[in-house]
């Protein structure tokens, strides 16, 4: 391709190895010719994650657990520090206690609702709010989202749930920030067996029945979603605010 993201600074929130959809996303952000600035969630995952900055000629790789403000915080003011301004934000973080993931939804704890809700969707808010004020060009934020936000997917349960608060987000955080020329979409992937992915229960029956009914007849890949990101945060995707784009082999369409 062609530099599409040739001088602009990204931060990408989300990478804990080799096959998270942020690391696609940092990957093909790099191939455009985009500076990144990545995270990581916990010093478990920090030698991996500076060793794939490594890999991609990051220029930084700071902590975040976007569930502590002082560490949003914190990664704000080192990128100010570093004479940083940003012009895209990918969020590709989510999570959900693994027993929500596997037994019927109405079983769902308070705690567990709770704890979906405040990584998967408030962390959005949070994030943008932060990165706003970096984004002095304007520029672009674009979170993953997922089809079990507006239909029911077996097991997929609270995600599901806080995957609509994200999405609902996302439309919201568009009007706020549309103004200061920051535009905010969410990219609803197909399922891909990622870490995330595999907690939930028969994940590799629900692979399989995509594969088998989607127009496309085969799964999505993590490279099709880092393309997509590419266009949102590119100029190409400059007229597009608060969307939902399906990157799912077409899976989205079908009824019977
Ligand atoms: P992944 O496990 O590689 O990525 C999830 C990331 O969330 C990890 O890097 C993890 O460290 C991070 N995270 C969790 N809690 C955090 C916290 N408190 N603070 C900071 N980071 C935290 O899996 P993935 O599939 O790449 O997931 C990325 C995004 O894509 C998620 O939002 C997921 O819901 C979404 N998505 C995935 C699929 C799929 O099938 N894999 C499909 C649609 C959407």
């Amino acid at each position: 391709m062609s530099n599409l993201l040739e001088g602009k600074s990204a931060l990408i929130l989300g990478v804990a190895n080799r096959w998270s959809l942020a690391y696609a996303i940092a990957e093909a952000f790099r191939r455009e010719g985009a500076r990144l600035i990545l995270t990581y969630q916990s010093d478990r995952q920090k030698l991996t994650v500076e060793s794939l900055a490594a890999d991609l000629a990051a220029d930084r790789v700071l902590a975040c657990d976007v569930t502590q403000d002082q560490d949003v915080d914190r990664l704000v003011a080192e990128i100010k520090a570093g004479g940083g301004r940003l012009h895209a934000v990918i969020h590709s973080i989510a999570f959900a206690n693994r027993e929500d993931l596997s037994r019927p939804f109405v079983e769902t704890s308070r705690s567990g609702f709770l704890l979906a809700h405040e990584v998967s969707a408030y962390s959005l808010v949070t994030v943008a709010r932060a990165a706003a004020p970096l984004m002095t060009e304007g520029g672009s934020i674009t979170t993953l989202s997922y089809l079990g936000a507006t239909r029911v997917v077996t097991n997929y349960n609270v995600m599901g749930v806080a995957k609509a608060a994200l999405e609902a987000a996302v439309r919201y955080l568009a009007s706020d920030l549309g103004p200061k020329k920051i535009r905010v979409n969410a990219i609803s992937a197909g399922p891909i067996k990622t870490a995330s992915a595999r907690a939930v229960k028969d994940f590799a029956s629900v692979l399989d029945f995509v594969a088998q009914r989607c127009p496309l007849r085969r799964n999505t890949e993590p490279a099709e979603v880092a393309d997509t990101a590419v266009f949102l945060a590119s100029d190409l995707g400059r007229g597009l605010t608060g969307n939902i784009l399906f990157v799912d082999s077409g899976f989205q369409i079908m009824g019977l």
